[in-house]
């Protein structure tokens, strides 16, 4: 059984059976069938039957939102802007992909030669819980979109979500078998990567979990995209607008409470501006109202599990132990933990080096741009990193030297339909979104027409 707690209330929300082997080779089996009608459809249908399902999302923008926030305890507002990404992704995908998907003509000695974009079959995808319905769908979109269907394993702690995504594709109209939710747990996931009739996997979640996906399917000769854990800096130089950073950077660690692999957890601060900046940021993490999650006014919930919550809070002593300054917050009640800023963090300290999943933000003061770079690019994590300075060829100039795969100028690090998504060094690879995301799961069949005399 997989069980849902809300985080917040500590009740239970419902219980799920596990599929039973045999259940999970007879959906396997279904995907596999419908894969072979659905290759064949035109990407008009596909395109309709996405524009249905961003309607669905639309309709069902509260019901989906409330399980959200119950089963993981996302303030609602953020659980309903969540549905909304979803359905503008996939009008995105639904607008785009025909056109992302074209063939390429590629000049040689040939009668003529291109490249086709064609789909692969059966993909699983292996989620988390942090935006249950936002990874299914970034996934999902784009593979329906490409011809292939999907076979969902989201995490234990949300399968009501999981449940209510089959339905929306179900509602929306998709042939049953283009995209199913697998209720199992992590145990069962080799299982279904072995299986004859998956072609690949993407994972979206921590570095062990990676790993061991990434490992079986290698073992397969199967495809893999990863896209792992993250510890985003935010460089503040002495030329930014202060008060302005002050709101982003609060934005960039503090939203879904703190539990996004793309959240500024390390603030990196000019010293000139140090002292102010602390001050500034301080006064508003302050004013961030906390409470019950399925209040319109709350704006920090709680952590999803309290596992969760006790891990950050060790990684919060041990950082203590070795020299950080907690200046506001440090608390734990259960899965609630307070917003809490550590100053004074180096190199060495976990709020640094690890990458820490909760309202938690570590402090660190630099004095030139190479040090700024060097401490970015000290974490073992790659998926992005923000600057905020009105030099703009400044910031420029140092794009090459960060070793992420996404910076952001003036802005917080977020994901856009349109913008590849993904990470380097432990943060995994591969990219979803955009024109590369669509591109992961196909076949790049070149074709070639030998020139005929006469
Ligand atoms: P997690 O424990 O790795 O779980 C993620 C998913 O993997 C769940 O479905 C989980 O199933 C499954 N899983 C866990 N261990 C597995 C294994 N050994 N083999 C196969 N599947 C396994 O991660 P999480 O704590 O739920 O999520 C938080 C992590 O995800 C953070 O590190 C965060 O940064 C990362 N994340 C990354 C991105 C990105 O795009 N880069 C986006 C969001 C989150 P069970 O729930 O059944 O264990």
């Amino acid at each position: 059984m997989l069980t849902s707690i809300n985080p917040y209330t500590g009740e239970k929300i419902a219980e799920y059976k596990e599929l039973s082997k045999s259940k999970i080779k007879k959906k396997l089996k279904s995907a596999d069938k419908t894969f072979s009608e659905w290759r064949m459809s035109k990407f008009s249908r596909r395109r309709e039957l996405l524009f249905n399902l961003a309607e669905v999302l639309r309709k069902n923008k509260t019901k989906y939102a409330e399980m959200i926030t119950a089963e993981m305890g996302k303030p609602i507002t953020q659980s309903k802007a969540e549905i909304e990404k979803c359905a503008w992704l996939c009008e995105y995908y639904a607008e785009e992909a025909e056109n992302l998907l074209s063939k390429k003509v590629i000049e040689t000695d040939a009668h003529k030669s291109y490249v086709t974009y064609e789909p692969i079959g059966v993909v699983l995808a292996v989620m988390p819980w942090n935006y249950p319905f936002w990874q299914a769908f970034r996934f999902a979109a784009p593979a329906m979109m490409a011809g292939n269907v999907g076979v969902l394993k989201h995490a234990s702690n949300v399968q009501g979500c999981a449940e209510l995504i089959e339905e929306a594709f179900l509602e929306a109209k998709f042939p049953k078998g283009c995209f199913q939710n697998l209720c199992i747990s992590s145990k069962k996931v080799e299982r279904v990567i072995r299986s004859k009739y998956v072609k690949a996997v993407t994972l979206t979640g921590s570095g062990p979990a990676g790993s061991s996906v990434a490992s079986i399917a290698g073992q397969e000769i199967k495809k893999s995209v990863l896209e792992l854990g993250g510890s985003n800096a935010l460089v503040v130089f002495e030329d930014a607008d202060l008060d302005e950073t002050v709101q982003t950077c609060v934005q960039a660690r503090f939203q879904n409470t703190g539990q996004s692999c793309i959240a500024g957890k390390r603030l990196l601060i000019h010293e000139s501006i140090y002292d102010e900046f602390v001050e500034k940021f301080l006064m508003e993490v302050r004013e961030l109202k906390s409470g019950d999650p399925m209040d319109e006014e709350t704006f920090i919930g709680v952590l999803a599990r309290e596992d969760l919550a006790e891990d950050l809070e060790k990684q919060m002593n041990k950082s203590v132990k070795k020299g950080a300054k907690i200046i506001l917050g440090g608390n734990r009640d259960q899965t609630y933990f307070e917003p809490t800023i550590l100053i004074d963090v180096k190199k060495k300290t976990p709020a640094f080096k690890e990458e820490t999943f909760g309202p938690l933000m570590a402090i660190t003061p630099f004095k030139t741009d190479v040090e700024a770079i060097d401490l970015v690019n000290a974490s073992d994590y790659g998926l992005g990193v923000s600057v905020f300075t009105k030099d703009l060829d400044r910031a420029e100039a140092m794009i090459p030297h960060f070793d992420d795969g996404a910076v952001f100028i003036n802005e917080l690090v977020k994901s856009d339909p349109r913008l590849p998504f993904g990470g380097t060094k432990d943060s995994g690879y591969g990219r979803e979104l955009s024109e590369d995301g669509i591109k992961e799961f196909v076949n790049r069949k070149t074709v070639y027409f030998k020139k005929i005399d006469g």
